[in-house]
């Protein structure tokens, strides 16, 4: 029996299976924005959670589900994380940390199930913010079905990914509707 002080408070999710190591580049990045977007704020020390393990376990189930690291995988990473370090959104992230969300459930939860009141105000204030800006070219972009645009529902939508900020943040998406000029912002 180990006595108390040997105890560490995070015990509990040590003794979850262990995400397998991977030697895929982009897989260990991935694992990396995840581990580093739950230690937003300082929640993660106070729960005692195991960030790195946490992030790993997010990937695992991301990359167990689409098998490659291609888009489909790197934009389900970067909303994960976009979401997660949310400072509007705070308890999505103390959920994950203390496990009462697993990360089985992060890697699958779609948008709305992540999104506070706060961020869905968010939105539509970046969609605003996307018309303003004209980061996004009416043309040139690439077709796509992998978003829903909000206002119409339809899914051919073309984005382009810009990198806004330093060569080693996460690129921001600008999508546009085709069917109804919608355009708002994916970013991490
Ligand atoms: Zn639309």
């Amino acid at each position: 029996m180990p006595s108390p002080a040997d105890v560490a408070p995070n015990t509990l999710i040590s003794t979850f299976p262990r995400a397998p190591t991977t030697s895929d580049s982009v897989r260990i990045k991935c694992r990396e924005m995840l581990a580093s977007a739950l230690q937003t704020g300082d929640d993660y020390i106070a729960i005692g959670a195991e960030c790195d393990e946490l992030g790993a376990q997010i990937e695992e189930y991301i990359f167990f589900k689409f098998k490659n690291t291609d888009m489909k995988y790197k934009n389900r990473v970067r909303s994960r994380i976009s979401n997660l370090k949310d400072v509007k959104n705070p308890n999505l992230r103390r959920t994950v940390l203390c496990g009462s969300v697993s990360p089985e459930r992060m890697a699958k939860m779609t948008a709305e199930e992540m999104a506070s009141d706060e961020l869905k105000e968010i939105r539509k204030n970046l969609t605003k913010e996307a018309v303003r800006d004209h980061q996004m070219a009416t043309t040139g972009g690439t077709q796509t079905d992998l978003f829903t645009c909000g206002k119409c529902k339809k899914k051919k939508c073309t984005y382009t990914q810009v990198q806004t900020r330093s060569a080693d943040e996460p690129m921001t998406t600008f999508v546009f509707c085709n069917e109804c000029g919608n355009r708002w912002k994916v970013c991490c």
